[in-house]
């Protein structure tokens, strides 16, 4: 476990953005709320200081998921093939290890200077400046502090950003997470004038009909391993065909099977266009599903982690009993 960003890193991560004319900023490839709201939370605030950046992810095809449509500062995103190689300065954002970034891995290398702005407890530091917080209750987090230590003013369009990564990692202010400074936060980016029921809308209550139908796919596919207190189902590659859905818009399906009471576990595997598995885990109680996907391969949070199976779905799922009877 990384400790929580000393002084001396801070100073070195805004000392870094202050002497750098070009910015190059990445997130995790397919991305949710923290990750997309943090990289333009940045963008949006390097460019009021008149920097020039380039935002992207390592995701093929690359496209922003339709629930984070709504945010600011999507001009300032282009495709990872324009994004360049060896950047003087690149800033990565809610992404634990170097294989997260997808295509834009190897960007690590050819670049003069690379910020890790990050909350997971796995993250491995690949940075030159780590500014890792294991106890943040989401990356937007460290990007409010880096703004404010920017001297960057707080605006609707910045904070709307920050807002959706806020409610997205804590889910909607639900999880352990979510602690009085949460709150505090929350109520500083609501008073610059953001609409966020509207946001709660377009992130949690937005769904077209062949979603609502694909969800009723997986659910109807859900196995409820009681003994183990496992629930889990999966996802092909035909589904998402079928349905015209894409792997990235179904990241609500795991919220609902989790609410099975008689399982701590909840697991969603999808199919990836690769053939391989992104293996999605959430826990209630006592299991760490970020210690188990980190033991297979992956990464993430206590009550929050995932990881990528070359296996195939019946290999993947025995792997995991193994580890879930190991706890
Ligand atoms: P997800 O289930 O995709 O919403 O991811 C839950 C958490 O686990 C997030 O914090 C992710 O960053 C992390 N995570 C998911 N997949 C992986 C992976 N393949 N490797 C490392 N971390 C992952
Ligand atoms: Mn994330
Ligand atoms: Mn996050």
């Amino acid at each position: 476990m990384t400790a929580a960003p000393a002084e001396p890193v801070w100073a070195e991560a805004v000392a870094a953005l202050n002497a750098a004319p070009d910015v190059a900023l990445a997130c995790h490839l397919g991305p949710d709320g923290d990750a997309l709201g943090s990289l333009l939370a940045l963008a949006l605030g390097l460019r009021s200081l008149g920097k020039n950046v380039v935002a992207s992810w390592g995701s093929d095809p690359f496209r922003v998921p339709p629930q984070y449509a709504f945010l600011p500062g999507l001009d300032l995103l282009s495709p990872p093939a324009e994004f360049p190689a060896k950047p003087d300065l690149l800033v990565t954002f809610d992404t634990g290890s170097v294989d997260r970034l997808g295509s834009l891995a190897g960007v690590i290398d050819g670049a003069g200077a690379v910020i890790v702005v990050d909350h997971h407890p796995s993250n491995t530091a690949y940075g030159t400046v780590n500014v890792i917080d294991p106890d943040a209750a989401a990356s937007v987090v460290l990007v409010d502090e880096l703004l404010r230590r920017l001297q960057v003013p707080l605006t609707a369009d910045i904070a709307a950003c920050l807002y959706t990564g806020l409610t997205t990692d804590t889910g909607s202010f639900k999880y352990q997470a979510t602690t009085p400074a949460v709150h505090a936060f929350a109520a500083r980016l609501i008073a610059t004038g953001i609409d966020h029921a509207a946001i709660a809308r377009e992130v949690w209550d937005t769904n077209r009909f062949a979603y609502v139908k694909l969800l009723g796919v997986l659910l109807d596919r859900a196995t409820l391993e009681a003994e183990r207190g496992l629930v889990w189902s999966w996802s092909t590659q035909a589904d998402f065909a079928t349905y015209g859905v894409g792997m990235e818009d179904i990241e609500g399906a795991i919220d609902m099977l989790r609410t099975t009471v008689e399982a701590e576990v909840a697991v969603i595997l999808k199919e990836t266009p690769e053939g391989t598995y992104a293996v999605s885990m959430r826990a209630k109680g006592t299991t760490d599903v970020g210690a188990i996907c980190v033991a297979l391969g992956g990464g993430g949070h206590r009550y929050a982690a995932g990881f990528t199976s070359d296996a195939d779905l019946a290999t993947t799922m025995d792997r995991l009993r193994a580890a879930l009877d190991a706890r």
